[in-house]
């Protein structure tokens, strides 16, 4: 587990009240750097712990903050009762707090719909991704990413076994999503073996049949994963960056070295690797950094596919407030201040075009030296970019694998069906009120 030093603990009623998940969160508290002695909470404290208690004073975007505490640690449990609606609002009736983030404290986040260029997605033309089911467990992180907004405090599950359960419901009812992605909101093995959780999550997926869980993360923890029985259905994306980026803009994740050796473990433990160099800042040297990284990947693992994605969401003047100016390539930081693009006009800003397309064929050809086959896709980016890298790239913008697509199964090269088709076919309604 990752050394922490959280301010503060607090463990809803339900986790307090079971023996099994009681186990866990004091096995986490044991291993924290400090003693703390966690708080146990009701629904009704809530609002008292979110005004009075200040439980998400340290929330932010951690590049805009002076100094970034370690995460407070809530723990809790999925329910699974058809009261989401109601307890949503009474709690946002209660406290200010977004829908979203109260879901996610009263345990009622086990997974979304990713809508996804389907009908009301507003993103819907400027964006690739495909609709999906996307899991959660967690929501917060201890790595302290200078563009990321999920510090402060990290809310987790400790009811796996449930969550399974209900999860197996799901699958079936969605014959065709084949991967399920855990997770965009957390970086899931922070906290393990400790907790408990994630092993068992695995070890339930090692169960099915061709149906398979995406772990995504930037973690150097992954040692503890080599004795479970994942039977080859968990594959494992690192998200990873050059040495500078990795040190200086990702500080708690592991550098460029130990994402590749945490990788290296994984796959000698059985598990498929993939990467995602994701995001990429255009740090002053940034080519050389990218060719050292893509060396040490092939020279220590055999990734089935990589995933390239810029630094994007935001207008030049945010992203100086939240990366280390200093460190920016001048060509790039020039090209994007003359471009002056927001993400009003794409999601792609702020690098214009030319500095993105630049940008991924250095890394693709870097990539092909050393494996001219491997599927290599651009990961959230926009219609226009693929269209002017299809050729390059051997694939298009709706017949591409990626990291972590709902039909990227370990190995496969290219989708046999229209991602945005297949999608829509399965009903969903029910199982984002459970
Ligand atoms: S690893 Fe991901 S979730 Fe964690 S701080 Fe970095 S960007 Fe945010």
């Amino acid at each position: 587990m990752y050394p922490l030093k959280p301010p503060a603990v607090y463990a809803h009623e339900s986790v307090a009240g079971n023996p099994q998940y009681r186990a866990r969160l004091e096995r986490v508290v044991a291993a924290l750097e400090e003693p703390v002695e966690p708080v146990i909470y009701a629904d009704d404290d809530l609002p008292r712990i979110i005004a009075q208690e200040n439980l998400f004073e340290n929330c932010g975007i951690m590049g805009e903050m002076d100094e970034v505490p370690d995460p407070k640690l809530v723990f809790n449990t999925f329910r699974f009762d058809g009261r989401r609606k109601e307890r949503v609002e009474w709690l946002t009736g209660q406290a200010q707090i977004s829908p979203e983030l109260a879901t996610t404290l009263l345990g009622y986040r086990p997974w979304t719909w990713a809508n996804y260029n389907l009908e009301g997605d507003p993103a819907r033309h400027d964006k690739v991704c495909r609709p999906c089911w996307r899991m959660h467990f967690q929501r917060g992180c201890a790595h302290k990413c200078s563009y990321c907004g999920l510090g402060g405090v990290l809310i987790s599950a400790v009811n796996s076994d449930e969550w399974c359960d209900n999860l197996g419901r799901l699958i079936q009812a969605h014959p065709w999503q084949e991967t399920y992605l855990l997770e965009d909101d957390a970086d899931v093995p922070g906290l393990e073996p400790e907790l408990g959780c994630l092993g068992e999550i695995i070890e339930w997926f090692g169960t099915l049949q061709d149906r398979y869980l995406i772990i995504h993360t930037k973690s150097w923890n992954s040692a503890w994963i080599s004795d479970l029985r994942h039977s080859g259905n968990t594959i494992i994306v690192w998200s990873i960056s050059g040495d500078t980026q990795s040190r200086e803009i990702e500080p708690v994740c592991g550098t460029t070295g130990e994402r590749i050796e945490a990788a290296r473990v994984a796959q000698d433990a059985g598990y498929q690797v993939r990467y995602k160099f994701k995001p990429i800042v255009p740090v002053c040297n940034w080519r050389e950094e990218a060719t050292a990284a893509i060396d040490l990947v092939f020279e220590n693992t055999s990734p089935d596919l990589i995933s390239l994605c810029m630094y994007m969401w935001q207008d030049v003047a945010t992203m100086k407030r939240r990366l280390p100016v200093e460190l920016l390539d001048p060509w790039a930081l020039e090209a994007a201040e003359e471009a002056g693009i927001t993400p009003s006009d794409t999601r792609t800003a702020p690098f214009p075009d030319d500095v993105r397309a630049e940008v991924y064929l250095h890394y693709l050809r870097e990539i092909r030296r050393h494996a001219p086959d491997l599927p290599v896709s651009l990961s959230t980016e926009s219609f226009t970019m693929w269209k002017r890298l299809e050729a390059e790239l051997g694939c298009t913008a709706t017949n591409y694998v990626c990291g972590c697509g709902p039909n990227s199964t370990p190995g496969r090269a290219c989708l046999t069906q229209h991602p945005f088709k297949i999608a829509a076919a399965g009903p969903q309604g029910d199982f984002n009120s459970m």
